[in-house]
């Protein structure tokens, strides 16, 4: 007979499954990557792994070869993404609605307005920062206020308008302060971030800072280890490069976030422009 998993750990699933039904998600399949993580499988003592699911082929298409994408190791051995499968016919509205008034975490008393993410809702291209500023909050868009500025002229760098993207974060309400979010806001309100991922189905994600970059890939390695490589987001190519905020304190890491965008801009097929304007970003609005 299969051993049980320890009753903390199954007590642990079930209330995180709940907590996923609450915010409507409902579908579930076992760990893809069981194989990878064998000691986790030691250490509940879980039955067999089941066989990883085979990639569907398409009929009357050369496949593509499969992009080489690396994958950093997991900080947690409970995955937050893994156990979530895409939800069919999942949209940018649907989601939207089931964020509704959203009060799941204490972010939600200092809000003025919610900031969901704004953009093409089929782009190519979604970048993913930390969470609203003052300017965010107070107009309920991402990336409006100095740093956001900045973010638009490194997207026009890449031959691109804002409204050819989607830009969104990893939490929805303005943290005191501009405070990083902690990680139970992160926890609850990643999920939803998850769903518009999937809803969008980028060609490239690009995590804009390590609160973005950290949360996605589950790991606690500081961004400079791993920025500016191609890394792998539940089968998505991920760019994690410095926040434009840094850019405003150093702008000597231009250069670097540039040679990242360029990689992106090969990806997606665009020519863009020499480079980022020297002065890109310094514009004397207050920050955000
Ligand atoms: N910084 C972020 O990470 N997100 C915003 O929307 C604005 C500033």
């Amino acid at each position: 007979m299969a051993d049980r998993i320890p009753v903390a750990l199954e007590e642990k699933f079930r209330k995180r499954l709940t907590f996923y039904q609450d915010i409507g998600i409902d579908l579930f399949y076992r760990d893809r990557f069981s194989q990878q993580r064998a000691s986790v499988t030691e250490e509940i003592n879980l039955p067999t792994p089941i066989p990883k699911p085979q990639p569907v082929k398409l009929t009357g298409t050369t496949p593509l070869p499969a992009p080489k994408l690396n994958m950093l190791p997991r900080s947690s051995d409970v995955s937050l993404f893994d156990s979530m499968n895409k939800i069919a016919d999942d949209s940018l509205p649907k989601i939207l609605a089931d964020i509704g008034d959203c009060t799941r975490c204490k972010l939600h008393r200092g809000r003025t307005k919610l900031v969901f993410g704004d953009g093409n809702p089929q782009a190519e291209l979604v970048f993913v920062g930390e969470g609203p500023g003052r300017d965010e909050d107070a107009q309920g868009l991402p990336f409006v206020g100095r740093a956001g500025k900045l973010l638009t002229q490194m997207i026009e760098a890449m031959g691109l308008l804002r409204k050819d993207v989607y830009i969104c974060n990893v939490v929805k309400c303005r943290p005191p302060e501009n405070r990083t979010p902690e990680k139970d806001e992160v926890q609850t309100c990643s999920p939803f971030l998850l769903r518009q991922l999937d809803a969008i189905a980028p060609k490239v994600i690009v995590c804009l800072g390590s609160v973005a970059a950290q949360t996605l890939l589950e790991t606690n390695r500081g961004i400079s280890h791993f920025r500016g490589e191609w890394l792998d987001f539940r089968g998505r190519k991920l760019m994690a490069t410095y926040h434009p905020a840094y850019l405003l304190r150093n702008p000597s890491a231009k250069g670097e976030v540039w040679k990242d965008l360029q990689k992106v801009m090969a990806v997606l097929g665009l020519q863009g422009k020499k480079g980022l304007p020297a002065g890109a970003g310094q514009s004397s609005g207050k920050p955000s």
